[in-house]
């Protein structure tokens, strides 16, 4: 008698639109969420239990049997399958390639997963005169010996190999001694001691806290507008510590992988309770383990970057998404979604409250609080009455500039630091500088693969592309027309860095970028000096004009942001506004007043007049405006169709061929269609990329459209030559 079978559907980790059936004994108690290893070509492949299938859809036979169970139990939570189904079907993506991505790296491998945790060696009770004799005849052992005793949870082998590499060998002697034994603990971060207590919240926030709480047990989005600095941090951290007393766990977004060190040591000193973290720049052991301790409810809470949202547990209570204009929520390689959004749909699935936080809302999320389940709450002042500084423009067309700094913003910068105060300077432009040219024959260093321009890098005299890598040395002369000299033009941070060790001499500057930031030296330990709080220059890029807290920075330069001026991007006025109010409200903080200036070849334009005399309340209104009249989001919704080919007219044409087919549809009746066009970058990495958009004032008709259009999709074939892929609420039209 053969065994009972049932006949399942798996997700593999690969971007196909359909599932695989397999069938198992029904000894094996398959459940949806467990991993199973299943044949797969001519091997194997780890196979995601997604259903069950009607046993009537396949001949008997013809279904293959799994072979191996990885896990004991599902991996992921019902709740989080559903939540990756509504992805899958909102985004118009492979539903395998979602339920992947919703699992750390390090489960997607075929491995079975351990719990997590560490050996720790622990010393034990003994008697003076063994300690003696190893004091004399051990000095290692001893050493070893009086670490681990001073330790208070004992010390696993990274801890050991710290004091010493040979302690393998020393540890061992000591166990046999009976002086140390193991211990298998959960490897957590360190808890600060003492416990800080928080300020008194100001009236402000308090009225904020009292308004949420009562609510806490049911989905609602809390839109938190407050200025930088005004203490939505407080906020959130008052609430945390009612949804933990209430047994209940936290995910907390941030959208830079520098500010988690900072705010793991701050929310742990102040929840007293052990905060783990998830971001791109762990290992992926790192990220499994903090993944893990979260869904076993060892931690309260877990910070992270986008992907921490899909961290799993029965007990989440609260997600907070904090700086939620910033773009890095949007992911654009690969499964493209927005973690602001499936945040949002996840509270509402799961019936819990969701907190969106920022100085400089989204124009997405002013739009939805029309919706009746979203609720703003408006923090206009800074505790401490210290004030977000005006911003004062400095006209730069009739003043020479000194590696992109004029006379104005020098003077100023002397005055702040002979006050003791730290200085920032905004350029959001890496390298030494972003035009080489020959005057001779009009040469530009451009980069062979992408329409851009290769960027000087002096210091590894070289010349690079920003967008892919590719880099060439400086040549010694033009290339083209043999000319002996070649120029450089415009400024990039190590230019300005250079200019200003030169003329603050006696001053530290830290430079933070793309360039200068690694996993040697993080962003956190370069920015020591500052947080020590003497007398020093920051520079930064985009990457430090998030969310950090330095109240010694008394000035801030915004060295260029006239590009947006004149971009196409129609989000570029939106950004602007937004990174101008982030970045100079880094200044005075504290109680010391702050000043912001703002370089500018058009101190007229009517966007920069008001950037001086407006909150932001004010300066999104016009934009707001404008987006209705153009019918542009918020006001509708798209979807953008992109294919980047091997010629640009393979892409157009395919495009095309998309469009024709569109406008058969009798869904397409209601939606408008852009394009196809060529995309901003044309060229990039050696592909060319082109794309066509339809939107609607509405979700709805985009919806039809696309049910009626993605059974064709499904069965398109990518190929070297061209590839498509579906942009669901594109970033740019
Ligand atoms: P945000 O998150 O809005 O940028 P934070 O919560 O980080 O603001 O607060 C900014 C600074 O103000 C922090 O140094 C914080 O300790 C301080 N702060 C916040 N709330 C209060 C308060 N009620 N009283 C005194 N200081 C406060
Ligand atoms: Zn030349
Ligand atoms: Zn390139």
């Amino acid at each position: 008698m053969n065994q009972p079978v049932t006949i399942f559907s798996f997700a593999i980790d690969l971007p196909l639109y359909h599932l695989f059936d397999y069938s198992m004994d029904e000894a094996l108690a398959g459940q949806p969420g467990q991993r199973f290893m299943v044949p797969f070509g001519k091997g194997e492949k780890v196979g995601l239990l997604v259903a069950p299938v009607a046993q009537s859809k396949h001949e008997s036979g013809k279904i293959k049997p799994v072979r191996a169970s990885l896990d004991s139990e599902p991996i992921m939570s019902d709740s989080l399958m559903k939540l990756a189904g509504w992805m899958a079907s909102y985004y118009c993506q492979p539903l395998s390639e979602v339920l992947f991505n919703c699992l750390p790296r390090y489960c997607r491998q075929p491995r079975s997963l351990k719990p997590t945790g560490l050996h720790y060696w622990v010393a034990q009770e003994t008697g003076p005169e063994l300690i003696n004799t190893l004091h004399k005849k051990a000095p290692r052992q001893f050493q070893i010996f009086q670490s681990i005793l001073n330790s208070e949870r004992g010390l696993n082998a990274f801890e050991l190999r710290v004091i010493h590499s040979g302690w393998r060998q020393q540890v061992n002697s000591l166990q046999k001694k009976g002086l140390v034994v193991t211990q298998w603990r959960e490897n957590l971060p360190v808890q600060p001691q003492p416990r800080i207590a928080g300020p008194k919240l100001t009236s402000a926030q308090k009225q904020i806290v009292d308004t949420i709480k009562p609510v806490l047990d049911k989905f609602q989005v809390h839109l938190i507008q407050g200025v930088t600095g005004s203490g939505k941090t407080e906020i959130y951290l008052d609430l945390m510590k009612q949804v933990i007393a209430s047994g209940k766990q936290v995910i907390y977004l941030v959208p830079e992988i520098g500010l988690t060190p900072q705010l793991l040591q701050r929310l742990q000193q102040r929840l007293g309770s052990t905060v783990v973290s998830s971001h791109s720049g762990q290992s992926d052991f790192l990220r499994y383990q903090s993944w893990d301790q979260f869904k076993r409810g060892v931690v309260p809470v877990l910070i992270g970057t986008r992907s921490a949202l899909f961290s799993d547990s029965p007990l989440l209570g609260l997600i907070i998404v904090d700086e939620e204009h910033d773009a890095s929520y949007r992911q654009q390689d690969g499964l493209r979604y927005h973690a602001r959004d499936v945040a949002i749909k996840r509270a509402q699935m799961l019936n819990i409250p969701i907190i969106l936080g920022s100085a400089t809302p989204s124009l997405e999320s002013l739009h939805n609080l029309e919706k009746p389940y979203y609720r703003l709450h408006k923090l206009d002042q800074r505790p401490n009455n210290a004030c977000p500084p005006r911003i004062q423009l400095v006209d730069c067309n009739h003043t020479p500039l000194n590696s992109g700094c004029s006379a104005q913003l020098l003077q100023a910068m002397e005055k702040h630091l002979d006050r003791h105060g730290q200085v920032l300077l905004y350029l959001n432009r890496r390298g030494f500088a972003p035009v080489v040219m020959c005057h001779d024959c009009g040469w530009q260093a451009s980069c062979y693969q992408c329409d851009a321009r290769l960027t000087l890098h002096q210091s590894l005299n070289k010349l690079i592309c920003h967008h892919c890598s590719y880099s060439l040395a400086v040549p010694s002369t033009c290339p083209d027309c043999g000319a002996a000299e070649i120029f450089h033009y415009g400024v990039g941070t190590q230019q300005l860095e250079r200019f200003l060790k030169t003329r603050f001499a006696q001053l530290p500057i830290i430079r933070i970028d793309r360039d200068s930031v690694s996993s040697a030296k993080p962003m956190d330990s370069l920015l020591q000096p500052v947080r020590a709080g003497d007398p020093c220059i920051l520079i930064g890029t985009q990457m430090l004009a998030k969310g950090h807290d330095y109240p010694n920075i008394t000035l801030v330069g915004i060295l260029d942001a006239d590009q947006a001026l004149y971009s196409s991007f129609y989000r570029a006025t939106e950004r602007l506004v937004q990174t101008v109010l982030q970045v100079s409200g880094r200044a005075g903080r504290a109680e010391k007043g702050g000043q912001a200036l703002l370089q500018t070849a058009f101190p007229n334009h009517p966007l920069m007049r008001s950037l001086c005399s407006q909150g932001y309340s004010q300066l999104v209104k016009p934009m707001l405006e404008e987006r209705r009249l153009l019918g542009f989001p918020p006001y509708a919704r798209a979807v953008s169709f992109l294919v980047d080919a091997s010629d640009l007219s393979a892409a157009m044409q395919r495009l095309q061929r998309l469009k024709d087919d569109i406008n058969t549809l009798s869904a397409s009746a209601d939606v408008k269609i852009i394009g196809p066009i060529p995309a901003l970058m044309t060229r990039r990495l050696g592909r060319f990329r082109a794309q066509l958009s339809v939107l609607a004032d509405d979700i709805r008709p985009v919806r039809l459209l696309m049910n009626a259009l993605m059974p064709q999709i499904r069965g398109m074939r990518n190929s070297e030559s061209s590839r498509l892929v579906i942009d669901v609420d594109p970033v740019d039209l």
